[in-house]
Parts: C-alpha cells; sequence; structure tokens
C-alpha cells in the first residue's frame, strides 16, 4: 500500500484538508460535515484546549484566550513593524519571546506562534485520520507566496510539532492552479487571485501539459478579510461615539462582538444589497440606567464606500506585478478566483474589470488550495493510492523577494532576484573594504529595500582569519541557494584559503533584539564591498537591452502618446531616463545605474503596452 499523504491548507481564518483517492483530489469534511475549520485556539478556564469550530463559538465570552488570525505573526520578530498595531487590536495578549519573537499569552503561559499554528494542524491531521482510519504523517502545507524566509520555516517549524512530516510548503496560489488545472490537458496563462482572511497574493503561471510554472508572483501579507471587517467595526464605533460618547473598542467584549457582527454582515451584502446589525445590550455606562443598543442598517453601497481603496490595494499590486514581469492582461487567458473574499460582488467587479476576463467558473475559492496541495503531496510522495500511474506533473515556482548580503554602506546587495525560479542558487564574489581586514560578516537580507536595514534579516555569520591585504584585494565568494520550498542556505568561502563556512537559515537560529541592533548598525568594521566589475556588466547588459528595446519601441508609438492622456510628459520622462542611464554607463557608477534598471523596466513595459493596444483595432 502506499503510504498516506494529506494537503493542509493552513489558512489566516480557516484551515482545510484534502487527499487524493482513487487519483481524485478530494477534500474531507469533520465530523460535523464542515469542509473548514476556522483556525482558532482557546484555552478554557478548567486549562482545557479548543480548537475550530468550538474554538470560535466561545470567542466572545473568551476573547482574551482564544487566539484567531495567529498567522498574521509567524515568523514575525516583536520588532517588526505590524506587531505594535496588532498589539493594539488583537483581544489577546502578545510578548516578547526569549529570541525576540512573538508569543501569545494565554491563562498565565505564553505560547510561540508555530505552537499555536501547529494546534490547527494537529485537528486538520486529526480529521484526516478519522477519515483514513489510520495514522497520517506526510503533509504537503500550503503558505502565502509572498511569506519570506522567516515565515516558511516557522510554518515547517509548525508542522513538526503537529508531528507531521512536511514534505514541501508550497505557495497557495501555485496550489490552486495544481488543482485547476489537474489533468486537464491544457495550455493557458493563468492569473490566482487569492483574497482570504488576512492575506492577498496573486500569481501569474503557464500551464502546459502538466508543467506549471510561475511566471511571477506579488502580494501583501496585511491585506484581507480581517480589514474588510475592520472598517465596518470602525464605521460601527465611530457612529457609537457621536450618539452616545462611548468608545465601544475599550470593552473586549463589545470589541468581539461587533466584530463578529461586522463579518456576518460582510458576507450578508454578497448575497443581498442591505443588511441589518444588530447587537442588543452592547455596554453599560455608568450615567445610564439601562445597557445600551446598537442597532444599524448597513447597504453594500455603504460598505463599498468604506473599502474601496483596500479593493483597489489590491488591484494596484496585480498591476506592479504584471508590470514587472513585463506582462500586460491581454497575455491571460484565464483568472481563478480563491479565498472567502472573493465572494464580494465589488471584488469579483474589480478583478474582472481589471483582467478583462471573467473569472473560472469551475473553482471552490474555499478547497481549491488543499486540493492543490494534496496533488502536489501525491506526486511528491509517488502515485496516488489506486492509481497505476505516477501522475506527471512538474512545478516550477519562483522566490518572492529579492534574496542577498548587506554590503559596505549599509547597501542590500541582491544575489537572487524576486520571479526567480527555485530551486535555484546564485554565486558572487566580495572583497574587503579595509586594509589589512581579516574578519568579515555576511548579513543575510531578504526583501525589496536597497537599504540593508529596511529588509528582514535572515541571518548572519562571520568569516574570520582571512589574509591581510590591502583592500579590495581579499575576496570572497558568496554562494545562495534556495530550495523548492523557498528555504534559504547561505555559504561563504574565502578564495585564498578556501575555507567555507555556512549556515541554513533556521527559525530557530535567529537572534536576540542586542544582538540585532549590533548587526543592522551602521557598523562598518567587518563589512563586505562588492567586487564591482562583474555585477556592472551584468547591469549594464540589461540596461542597454532596455535602451535597444526603448529604440525599437518609441519612434511606432510617439505619435499615439503624445496625443494619448499620457502626453509629452511621458516621452520626456523617458528621455530623461534614457539620458542618465547613458551617463551612468559612462561614469561607470554602478549606484546611479541601479536607480535607472526599474524605470527603464517600466517605460518598456508601458511601451509595449502601447504598442498592442495600437496592434488591437
Ligand atoms: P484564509 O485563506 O485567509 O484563511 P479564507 O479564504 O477562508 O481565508 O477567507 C476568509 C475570509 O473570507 C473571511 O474574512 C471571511 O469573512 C470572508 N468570507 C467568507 N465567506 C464570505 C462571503 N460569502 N462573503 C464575503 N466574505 C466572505
Ligand atoms: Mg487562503
Amino acid at each position: 500500500m502506499t503510504e498516506r499523504f494529506i494537503g493542509i491548507d493552513l489558512g489566516t481564518t480557516n484551515s482545510c484538508v484534502a487527499t487524493v483517492e482513487d487519483g481524485v483530489p478530494t477534500v474531507i469534511a469533520n465530523k460535523g460535515g464542515y469542509k473548514t475549520t476556522p483556525s482558532m485556539v482557546a484555552i478554557t478556564e478548567s486549562g482545557r484546549r479548543l480548537i475550530g469550530h468550538i474554538a470560535k463559538r466561545q470567542a466572545i465570552t473568551n476573547a482574551q484566550n482564544t487566539v484567531y488570525a495567529a498567522k498574521r505573526l509567524i515568523g514575525r520578530k516583536w520588532s517588526h513593524a505590524s506587531v505594535e498595531p496588532a498589539r493594539q487590536v488583537l483581544p489577546y495578549k502578545l510578548v516578547e519571546g526569549e529570541l525576540g519573537d512573538v508569543r501569545i499569552e494565554l491563562r498565565e503561559k505564553a505560547y510561540a506562534i508555530p505552537e499555536i499554528s501547529a494546534m490547527v494542524l494537529t485537528e486538520m491531521k486529526r480529521i484526516a485520520e478519522e477519515h483514513c482510519g489510520g495514522p497520517v504523517e506526510k503533509a504537503v502545507i500550503t503558505l502565502p507566496a509572498y511569506f519570506n524566509d522567516g515565515q516558511r520555516q516557522a510554518t515547517k517549524d509548525a508542522g513538526r510539532i503537529a508531528g507531521l512530516d512536511v514534505i514541501r510548503v508550497i505557495n497557495e496560489p501555485t496550489a490552486a492552479a495544481l488543482a485547476y488545472g489537474f489533468k486537464k490537458n491544457i495550455t493557458k496563462r493563468v492569473a490566482v487571485y487569492d483574497l482570504g482572511g488576512g492575506t492577498f497574493d496573486i500569481s501569474v503561471l503557464d500551464i502546459h501539459e502538466g508543467v506549471f510554472e510561475v511566471l511571477a508572483t506579488s502580494g501583501d501579507t496585511f491585506l484581507g478579510g480581517e480589514d474588510f471587517d475592520q472598517r465596518i467595526v470602525e464605521w460601527l464605533v465611530l457612529d457609537f461615539v457621536k450618539e452616545h460618547k462611548i468608545d465601544l473598542r475599550t470593552d473586549v467584549m463589545a470589541l468581539q462582538r461587533l466584530r463578529d457582527a461586522a463579518e456576518n454582515a460582510k458576507m450578508q451584502l454578497s448575497l443581498s444589497v442591505s443588511t441589518e446589525i444588530n447587537l442588543p445590550f452592547i455596554i453599560t455606562a455608568d450615567s445610564k440606567p439601562d445597557a445600551l443598543h446598537l442597532q444599524r442598517t448597513l447597504t453594500r453601497e455603504k460598505f463599498q464606500e468604506l473599502t474601496a481603496d483596500l479593493v483597489q490595494r489590491s488591484i494596484t499590486i496585480c498591476e506592479r506585478m504584471l508590470q514587472e514581469a513585463r506582462l500586460t492582461t491581454s497575455d491571460l487567458n484565464e483568472v481563478i478566483l480563491v479565498g472567502g473574499m472573493t465572494r464580494v460582488p465589488a471584488v469579483q467587479a474589480a478583478v474582472k474589470s481589471f483582467f478583462g476576463l471573467d473569472p473560472a467558473k469551475s473553482v471552490h475559492p474555499d478547497e481549491v488550495v488543499a486540493l492543490g496541495a494534496a496533488v502536489q503531496a501525491a506526486a511528491l510522495v509517488g502515485g496516488a493510492k489506486g492509481e497505476e500511474e505516477k501522475p506527471t506533473m512538474l512545478l516550477l515556482d519562483v522566490t518572492p523577494h529579492h534574496l542577498g548580503i548587506m554590503i559596505a554602506g549599509g547597501y542590500f546587495n541582491v544575489l537572487i532576484s524576486s520571479n526567480t525560479t527555485v530551486p535555484t542558487s546564485a554565486m558572487h564574489t566580495f572583497t574587503t573594504v579595509r586594509d589589512d581586514q581579516t574578519t568579515v560578516k555576511i548579513v543575510v537580507l531578504q526583501g525589496d529595500s536597497r537599504v540593508a536595514q529596511e529588509n528582514e534579516l535572515l541571518g548572519e555569520f562571520l568569516l574570520t582569519d582571512l589574509p591581510a591585504g590591502p583592500r579590495g584585494t581579499v575576496e570572497i565568494d558568496v554562494r545562495f541557494d534556495i530550495s523548492s520550498d523557498g528555504i534559504v542556505s547561505v555559504a561563504a568561502k574565502d578564495k585564498t584559503t578556501g575555507r567555507e563556512q555556512s549556515i541554513q537559515v533556521t527559525a530557530s537560529s535567529r537572534m536576540s533584539e542586542d544582538e540585532l541592533s549590533n548587526i543592522m548598525g551602521a557598523n562598518d568594521e567587518f563589512a563586505v564591498a562588492e567586487k564591482n566589475a562583474e555585477q556592472f556588466q551584468a547591469l549594464k547588459n540589461e540596461v542597454e537591452r532596455s535602451l535597444r528595446d526603448i529604440d525599437r519601441l518609441l519612434p511606432g508609438v510617439r505619435d499615439f502618446i503624445s496625443a494619448s492622456e499620457l502626453g509629452d510628459g511621458a516621452l520626456k520622462k523617458i528621455d530623461a531616463v534614457k539620458e542618465r542611464a547613458r551617463a551612468a554607463m559612462q561614469a561607470q557608477d554602478i549606484e546611479a545605474l541601479k536607480s535607472v534598471h526599474e524605470p527603464l523596466d517600466r517605460a518598456v513595459t508601458m511601451l509595449k503596452g502601447v504598442t498592442d493596444r495600437i496592434a488591437k483595432p
């Protein structure tokens, strides 16, 4: 018998588990018949642990000890910009862990976030085992494409704590595409738009006869249904303040009831154009004899007005991703909607209008990710139960963030750019920055900012006892590897002696806040510098290619642009950036060259878009 395996969609709000039975991907319902389980965990007064639906049901009366949306905190450091705002609004208590990580305190015990996620995973494992009638260990777990290395590691840790053998973590949109394209002999370019409870992801993939190749991915780990709910809550709160001069947010129970009511109203508005919000006895005021009630009508129109900017934010991310991938919406054949929030009419309308496509009908937004995870698990375990032939499937995913090291001056030097297909590796040579510098510190970063400090720190290590010599002459090779899971390892080698040091960047290798600020500080003592020549040449090649593209495309569209809404301003901008590029190449100024790289790319994308538009009647 082949081994049992499952795919788990560990969602911010809801989780779902699936397997492949007789060659058919199938979602496993729990005993109550529910196909999804709230990703919620609670500890009762008597110390009992509640997970899923029963945790959700008692959330109002036990708000401080009920955890929801823990995924928003997984793999985050206490110092991360998102933690403080979360602390302000969450009913449960966040405390700083020993390693500078975030912990959740429930009934005087502090839990690491992977521990909380592990409780949800344990429940999913249990649901599967009940269904299969025996132990299940092998699992593929999904995560947002935009998760960085720390978040990926922490998710794998959660699986391990839950007693699962996590054979792979895959990106949610990729999983959705796998389920969509499973056993269909199609050639299509699809966009997967996933708006869930806490996160937003967008990916573009080519599906071609069993090969799934991700072309680009982007997202926002702080954009989801919770934000929409929050808007309704704020609207209700402000109204209540106006009327009664009482801020309901100061009362934990009232706030939890508001949040519940807001979510219900939002869901109702997917079906009807208006809904009633009724919260009797919401609060008692010292000055008033009776408890106060809250009653409001929320129309779909008002809801859309309150949340229009959130919907637009997701579209802007889609736009940016296509631009970076040098694609336009006309390159796409299909758009797949994933996540509970894609039931919101305004979201559907925005997606349809931006992509100019009707979303695929065959996809169940709550189940498709888990199904895809199961499909991937089947492929990895080697043949689903009852199936004669191995599923033939190849998955080529990409890394969502730039990866590199800090160099002298506090800059971020990228070794592997975002949207590179994984697994991948890259090598680059760096040099010392001072005469007789015998130690260098390799600071490994992931992110999108040119300033080292603004990126996520993955880890660091020292390379000591380098041969003494004039600055710039001692060379160090740094090699990065990213696995199919998107997990990073780094090795550095002193070229003269051949001595090597490496780390696998693990969640547990994370360091204390003090160490952190030491590393990220302006301390250049152990800095490395780029060995410029090669990188300069590579960048120059790219810039020259863009300049050639511009020179080729511009003459055909110049008049059109000038007459269009873009106007002469757009043409002037292109000329200016071309000028800057030429000057940078002349001056051999790598920093200046880097700064024109992206604007040039954008110009090419724009020109291609216009060329296409003119070509089409
Ligand atoms: P996640 O993957 O982050 O766990 P889901 O895909 O399960 O999230 O989506 C959960 C979100 O979808 C929640 O914010 C929930 O309120 C919202 N949602 C679910 N059903 C509907 C609906 N019918 N109309 C509007 N929003 C919905
Ligand atoms: Mg989801």
